[in-house]
């Protein structure tokens, strides 16, 4: 059951309460090169993305973000670390939402930049790391703990909200499952603000995804979580990619192609690595939900596939190309994909 968080509008996009959860990356480009940042985002946004953060490590990025969003369609979230001047300036250029720290930031300038965001209507997420915990808090303790995480976001929270700021989000995020999973949920049991999941460091495509996918699916599962970010040490198309398939596969979303196909063994017929390598490039582009499986042969495949709108499915000398579960016609080796696109075409 979906934990019940408060709504908060970040642009024309509603996180929390019964919202569905978004899929958010971050670009990699540089802020200030408005040009490359904007196509970046606009093959994010091709690929899925919903909500994307852009980093501000100087004034020239944040006096650039006016531009970028007048270029975009999907909300803008200026992520800033210690800077009041830009979070103004980023409030002042107009982005959908605040990424900061603020335990990062003097009181007076803090109260400036939650002036700021209160009379433009701009929601502020809150960001613990375990690398980024205060001194106090850590002590002497090498380790972070899910337990100081959460103790750092109620302190960052409790002074948004003596300022009298409501709009909040909060992220939490370790380089491992276990804290992340811990320091989430205990955080959910304390307040009823939006929740943004994510791993920190998380690796590469396929430990990221790995660790990233074990962490929400839990988490998930638990109701927790309004947008998800699945940081990978690669093109952020992947993360977008990944985010979506996590979703997908809790069947908590759906968009575009779910793909079934099987791990291949002796009895395959036709060559599945191959044809589903294929099958994915000619279907990635896709938004309409649909099922897809290519199988190796009828012995397993027939019944696997009978789900799929559109199946491959190994016999000898070819394949059947199936629509939910019903053969539509029989091919040769050399004609199963040209004539699996004719039949894809139809159910677009
Ligand atoms: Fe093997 Fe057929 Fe199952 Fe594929 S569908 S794994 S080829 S039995």
């Amino acid at each position: 059951m979906r934990k019940k968080t408060k709504i908060i509008k970040i642009g024309d996009q509603k996180i929390g309460g019964a919202n569905p959860v978004l899929v958010q990356s971050m670009t990699n480009t540089k802020t200030s090169d408005i040009k490359s940042t904007v196509k970046q985002i606009k093959e994010l946004e091709k690929a899925g993305c919903e909500i994307i953060r852009v980093g501000v490590p100087d004034m020239e990025s944040a006096r650039a973000l006016g531009e970028i969003k007048r270029r975009i369609n999907i909300p803008l979230v200026a992520d800033i670390h210690f800077s009041a001047d830009l979070a103004l300036e980023a409030l002042k250029q107009g982005v959908d939402k605040l990424r900061i720290n603020p335990g990062n930031f003097p009181k007076k300038r803090l109260l400036e930049v939650v002036e700021l965001a209160k009379i433009k209507g701009i929601p502020i997420r809150v960001g613990v790391n375990t690398g980024s915990l205060e001194k106090d808090i850590l002590k002497e303790k090498k380790k972070a703990t899910a337990q100081m995480m959460v103790t750092s976001a109620l302190r960052a929270i409790k002074t948004l909200e003596k300022m009298r700021f409501y709009d909040i989000v909060v992220a939490l995020k370790a380089p491992d499952v276990e804290r992340t999973v811990k320091a989430n949920s205990l955080l959910a049991k304390k307040v009823s603000y939006p929740i943004h999941l994510g791993i920190t460091e998380a690796g590469g495509t396929f430990s990221g995804t790995v660790k990233s996918a074990a962490a929400f699916a839990v988490l998930l599962s638990r109701g927790i979580g309004d947008t998800l970010r699945v940081s990978l040490s690669a093109d952020p198309v992947e993360e977008v990619r990944a985010g979506w398939e996590i979703l997908k596969s809790l069947g908590i979303r759906q968009r575009g192609v779910r793909m079934v196909s099987c791990p291949t063994c002796a009895r395959s017929e036709i060559d599945v690595i191959k044809i589903s390598k294929k099958v994915e490039e000619l279907t990635g582009q896709i938004k309409k939900p649909l099922q897809i499986a290519v199988m190796g042969c009828c012995v397993n495949g027939l019944g696997e596939a009978r789900e799929a709108h559109l199946a491959i499915v190994g016999v000898r000398g070819g394949a059947l190309i199936t629509k939910k579960g019903k053969t539509a016609k029989r091919v040769a080796k050399n004609k199963i994909l040209p004539e699996f696109k004719r039949e894809l075409k139809k159910l677009q």
